[in-house]
Formats: structure tokens, C-alpha cells, sequence
């Protein structure tokens, strides 16, 4: 008897009949007849007994001989993601599987080669990068590595060493990347680091026959190097030496819907369970990571120095009290600006806020852009006279009048990056203006125009949003300005504060990376926020240290483990109902763990669904894990309305 992995929402393996199938095929993607049709499924063992009688089993169909079983240590690491996240083995795996292999598809094999460009020489090492470089390479078995490099201090080049060494000793090396860093820029540096060595790519721009390809070199040990996203966590990589994390913080390393991993964590427990050192870079890292290295369980690699420029920019608070806005901007901004055009320098301002505006509101009678489907704002979109919900995607065009008064004299409030290049274009008609955001850059095609654009000098003054915070390296961006970041501070989300340090800290470290001198102005209502100040003073330590006593005091993570029980239904009551019903069968259990009440979301309507959470806490994580393991298959057993759904997400980001 054949027991698979299937991908269905449903806990356990599936039993059919072997046939021709034998032990040398655990570990195969196998085809299996379901219902009408086939799927592809994980021959996870060969058994002698099922529960089911022998005369309803059916046959497997067929066993993909092609390639060889999926290596042990991957299908360890599929288990454990199983088990940590409390979902279905059968969805990790069909998750970790590229979508050509899932429905039981073989990318047509192609010799590789072809690629090598002209090697590049590396620079020689600043004397920080050498001492991170050399004691990545004096690791022996498992270990985690935190980088703390400040922007511009050449992290890149300490990754590029270490993962030299480990291809030179025969193994493969992986490197996660946060979504928005994945340039072809990134990917052709490092190939053309390692010119006669495989690198594939692993994330969701890649085309599907590519990232199957990608998959079965990696598989088949054919690709030296898988540079990807999180997704890339799961590659099966029989040689794998070293993982490294570029920007560990990042919170797109977690995902937000369906298997809710952190591929961070993930990582990491790989590296642990091959015995293997992990690499986990970062100018701001995440406070989990820098709680351990403080406790001596990460090995801290600092890099002080930036690698070219001689200092890190110049912070200034501009306290935006003092002052009437034109635009939205300061004089000193403006002149800040003005100065960098005559020099022929670039400019970055910060508004991470897309759109024309965030709503339309009517004087008269008060009424405001909402949309019907979300607790959310319909924002401006003025290029195409659109009203939009950056929730669920709802739009409408534009009123000529407030559709409750008739009032014909409505306007937008606030500011997005589109009234921001609008206002600029008119104040500095001169200059060569490109905004960068989700709606500028809609394609992977038209983001890296819009890279390819700015590498090339062809912007004197950019506007954009996240986006363009992480990762590049612009020569001639000399300022940054910030604008209207003050809301983060104050937002109900305990990470907030820490996101908006780490955002401006990455956005201001794009300005004076090479020869010319950065400088960094923060419009702020609130200059002597301690957040400001470290800002100014570039003083990382200092800063985590204050947070890291207030999750201590409030007894949040890193000084807790969190799990978040969400339901979504029709009606608020319902979902509040089935999350009462969920607590009051946890009490029993609950040994070591804080329950809380169940709570409407923050967002409680989300395309036309309201939603509720209930948080669990404990000290620690082992007690968590029991107590969900015995809770979670008790929920099924609540009475719910049809359209209730709900969800389990373990250390959430988002709160
Ligand atoms: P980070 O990721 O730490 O912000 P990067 O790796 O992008 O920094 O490096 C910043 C710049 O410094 C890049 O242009 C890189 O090529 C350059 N660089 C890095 N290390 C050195 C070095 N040892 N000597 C000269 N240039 C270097
Ligand atoms: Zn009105
Ligand atoms: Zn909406």
C-alpha cells in the first residue's frame, strides 16, 4: 500500500494500492487517480496495512521514474513547516513544487551553458568584510550569522565570498532576496561573479517552464546557485552549503495567505537540520535577530564602515510645526532640491502613499470616498479618473458630484506620490521627474525600464514609494527627503515603530554611496520622537535597545510566541461567534498559554467578509505548539454558517 501526500485541505496521508511501486520510489512524485480526474501526489511510504478495506483502494497511476526522489532533508523540511504551521502536508509540498510539476508535467530538459559573461574581479576587501568573510568560512557544522551592515557598507561582497568558498569545496549555495530586490541587476552581478558556475531564479516573475527548470536543476544538483524569494526556501538542493538572507527583516520573507512561513525561520532550520552555517544580512535587523545575537546564539558580524563613501549621510529633522507647506514640502527641502539640479545630482522624496490622494471627501455634507466591499478609503486616482480600493480592488470613475448632496464642488484631501509629481513638475519645470510605485512600475518590464532609466542618469528628481527603498545603489543620489512618516508612529501594530526605522533607515541609506557626500531631510510634527534621533545619529543599538525593553515590559515577541487564530464570514457576530465557541474549548487546555478575547480586526471588512482574531501568547514556544497541536483539530467540530472561514498563522507579522 502506497501512502501519499495529496494536495487537499485535509490532515493525514492517502492510502492507494502500490502496484509496481517499491521502496526505491519513497520520496517520488507519483500520479494517483482522484475523483474524475488525476493529481500529482508525494509517495511518502509503502505500508502493509490501511485502515480503508483493500476493495476500495484504487491504484496509483503512475510513478514519475524521470527524476530521482526528492531528497530526504527536503521532505524533512516540508514535515516540519507541516507540524510548525499547523497546515496540511500535502498543500507544503504541493506549495514547494513549481506549478508544471504539480500537475504532473516534466520541463523538457535543456543543456544549460551558454550564459558566461566576463568575470569581474572583485574589489579587495575593507578590513570589516575580510573578519566577516573569514569567520562565515572558519564555521564548523550549523551556525547563524547576522550582518549588521550599515547601507552601503558591501554586504553583497561578503555573500559573494562566502558563497566562493562553498562552490569551490563542491556545494550549492542559496540566497533569498526580498521580493522588490530581485533585479536583473542582482542576478547578473552575481553571475558574473561566478561565470562558469549554474545560477537559476526563483521567484514568481519567473515564467512557469523557467522556474520548473530552475526547480529540477537544483534537484538534480545540476545549479550551483538558486538566487530567489521566499518561495526559494523550499528548492531541493542535494549540495547545500550555505543559505544566505539579504535583508532578513524584510517582511515580505513571511508569507500572508495559504502555508503563513516565515522563510527567514524556515531558513534557519534548514541550515540546522543539514548542518550548515546561515548568513543573515541586514542594516536594521528584524528584533528577534538581534535579541539573539545579543544572547549569543546568532554570531554577530558587524561592518561599520561604508565600503566607498567615507561617511554615512547627514540626517536633518525638519520640524514641519514651525512652517506653512508648499506642496506638502519644506523650503529647506525645496532648496534642497533646486541645489541638486544645479549640480546635476539625483533626488529621492519618500511619499509611501500611491495614488493622487488617499479619498475624496465632500465639504458640504461631510461625505467621504469609501468603499463598499472594505472598512477602507477609495483613493484618487486621477490619471484615470478612478476612485480606488488598494484592499480589494474595487473602482469606479470619478463623481462630477458628491453622490449625496449634489454638491459639484468635491475634492481630494491629502497627498499620494501622483499630486506630489504633479506639484513638483510645475514647481521644477526643468527637471527630468520619475515616479516609482506599484501603479508606475505594474510590470516587471516597466520596473526595470524604470531602473535602467535611473542608472542611466536619466532622472534629476525621483518620487516613489517602498519600492524603491531597498537594495539599489544609485551613484549620483545625493538627497532623500521624507515626507509624511509621522502616522507609523503612532499606528496600533506593535512593529510599526520597527518597520519605520528600518524603512527609513534603508530609503535614506540610497543617498551618497559613492563619491559624493548623502544627506538625508525628515519632515516630521514630531522631531524629538527617540525614533528621530537615532535616525539622526545612525544608532541602530541604541534604538533596538529601547524597543527591545518595551516588548520586554509589554511581554511581546521576541519575549513571547504568538499564534493568531482568524476567521472571516458574512457578519461580524458570526465570525466573533465561532472564535468565542474556539476559546471556550482551549480553556481546557490551555496550560502556559494567554488567551485572549476575541477581537474585530483592526480592517474588520475585507471584500464584503468581516473578520476577527483571537491572539494566544506563551512564554515559550514548545508549550504553544502542544497546545495548538491538540486545539486546532478540536475547531472542526464547531457548528459554523457555510461562507466561515478561518485560519491559524503562527508567529504573525502582522497584528
Ligand atoms: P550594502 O548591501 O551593504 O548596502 P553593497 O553591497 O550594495 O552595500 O555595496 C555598496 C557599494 O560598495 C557597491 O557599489 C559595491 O560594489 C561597493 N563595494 C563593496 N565592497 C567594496 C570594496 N571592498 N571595495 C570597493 N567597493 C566595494
Ligand atoms: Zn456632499
Ligand atoms: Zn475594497
Amino acid at each position: 500500500i502506497a501512502r501519499v501526500a495529496l494536495d487537499l485541505p485535509l490532515p493525514g496521508l492517502f492510502d492507494y494500492l502500490a502496484g509496481d511501486a517499491s521502496e526505491t520510489d519513497v520520496g517520488r512524485l507519483v500520479r494517483v487517480p482522484f475523483g474524475r480526474s488525476e493529481k500529482t501526489a508525494l509517495l511518502v511510504e509503502l505500508v502493509s496495512q490501511s485502515e480503508v478495506p483493500r476493495e476500495r483502494l484504487k491504484p496509483l497511476a503512475s510513478v514519475l521514474r524521470e527524476l530521482p526522489p526528492l531528497p530526504a532533508d527536503w521532505q524533512a523540511l516540508c514535515q516540519f513547516a507541516s507540524r510548525y504551521y499547523h497546515h496540511p502536508y500535502g498543500q507544503v509540498v504541493a506549495l514547494a513544487l513549481p506549478p508544471l510539476l504539480r500537475r504532473g508535467r516534466l520541463p523538457r530538459r535543456k543543456p544549460a551553458g551558454g550564459q558566461g559573461p566576463v568575470p569581474t574581479p572583485p574589489p579587495p576587501l575593507t578590513g570589516e568584510q575580510r573578519d566577516a568573510v573569514a569567520a562565515i568560512a572558519a564555521a564548523r557544522g550549523f551556525a547563524v550569522f547576522l550582518l549588521h551592515g550599515v547601507t552601503g557598507s558591501g554586504k553583497t561582497e561578503v555573500y559573494l565570498h562566502a558563497i566562493e568558498a562553498v562552490l569551490a569545496d563542491g556545494g550549492q549555495a542559496l540566497m533569498l532576496v526580498p521580493e522588490i530586490a530581485l533585479t536583473p541587476q542582482l542576478t547578473a552581478r552575481v553571475q558574473a561573479r561566478f561565470p562558469d558556475r549554474r545560477l537559476v531564479a526563483a521567484h514568481s516573475g519567473v515564467a512557469e517552464a523557467a522556474r520548473a527548470h530552475a526547480f529540477v536543476a537544483a534537484w538534480l544538483g545540476e545549479a550551483d546557485i538558486v538566487l530567489g524569494t521566499r518561495l526559494a526556501v523550499f528548492m531541493p538542493l542535494p549540495r547545500l552549503a550555505l543559505i544566505v538572507i539579504d535583508e532578513e527583516h524584510d517582511p515580505s520573507f513571511k508569507q500572508q495567505d495559504g502555508l503563513r512561513y516565515s522563510a527567514r525561520d524556515l531558513a534557519i532550520w534548514r541550515a540546522s537540520s543539514r548542518g550548515i552555517a546561515v548568513v543573515l544580512g541586514s542594516a536594521t535587523p528584524a528584533l528577534e535577530s538581534y535579541h539573539h545575537a545579543l544572547a549569543g546564539r546568532y554570531h554577530l558580524l558587524p561592518l561599520r564602515q561604508r565600503a566607498v563613501a567615507q561617511t554615512l549621510p547627514t540626517v536633518r529633522l525638519i520640524d514641519t510645526r514651525r512652517q506653512t507647506l508648499q506642496d506638502g514640502c519644506s523650503i529647506e527641502l525645496l532648496q534642497a532640491i533646486e541645489q541638486r539640479l544645479m549640480r546635476g545630482e539625483q533626488s529621492l522624496i519618500f511619499l509611501n502613499r500611491r495614488g493622487y490622494a488617499p479619498v475624496l471627501a465632500c465639504p458640504a455634507c461631510g461625505w467621504i470616498s469609501r468603499c463598499r466591499r472594505c472598512a477602507a478609503n477609495l483613493v484618487v486616482h486621477l490619471a484615470d479618473r478612478r476612485l480606488r480600493c488598494h484592499h480589494c480592488g474595487f473602482e469606479v470613475y470619478i463623481p462630477r458630484a458628491c453622490p449625496d448632496c449634489g454638491n459639484v464642488d468635491i475634492h481630494p484631501f491629502g497627498r499620494g506620490t501622483q499630486r506630489l509629481e504633479q506639484n513638483l513638475a510645475s514647481r521644477f519645470p526643468e527637471a527630468r521627474i520619475l515616479r516609482i510605485d506599484r501603479d508606475s512600475a505594474n510590470t516587471p518590464a516597466r520596473w526595470q525600464a524604470l531602473l535602467a532609466a535611473i542608472h542611466e542618469g536619466a532622472a534629476d528628481l525621483l518620487i516613489g514609494t517602498q519600492m524603491l527603498a531597498k537594495g539599489h545603489d544609485f551613484p549620483r543620489l545625493t538627497l532623500v527627503g521624507v515626507l509624511s512618516a509621522d502616522a507609523a508612529l503612532y499606528a496600533a501594530d506593535f512593529r510599526a515603530p520597527e518597520r519605520l526605522f528600518a524603512q527609513l533607515m534603508q530609503v535614506g541609506g540610497r543617498s551618497g554611496r559613492h563619491d559624493l557626500p548623502g544627506e538625508v531631510l525628515i519632515q516630521t510634527e514630531v522631531p524629538e520622537h527617540p525614533l528621530y534621533q537615532a535616525l539622526q545619529t545612525h544608532d541602530y543599538e541604541r534604538h533596538a535597545a529601547l524597543l527591545l525593553e518595551e516588548r520586554r515590559s509589554a511581554g511581546f515577541p521576541p519575549y513571547s510566541h504568538q499564534a493568531l487564530l482568524r476567521a472571516e464570514a458574512p457578519a461580524i457576530e458570526q465570525a466573533l461567534g465561532f472564535l468565542s465557541s474556539a476559546r471556550a474549548l482551549a480553556e481546557p487546555l490551555a496550560d502556559e498559554v494567554t488567551l485572549y478575547d476575541a477581537v474585530p480586526m483592526r480592517m474588520v471588512r475585507l471584500m464584503n467578509l468581516e473578520r476577527a482574531q483571537l491572539l494566544i501568547e506563551a512564554r515559550r514556544r514548545p508549550p504553544l505548539q502542544s497546545f495548538l497541536t491538540r486545539w486546532l483539530p478540536m475547531l472542526a467540530t464547531i457548528a459554523t454558517p457555510r461562507a466561515l472561514r478561518w485560519h491559524i498563522d503562527v508567529d504573525p507579522l502582522e497584528l
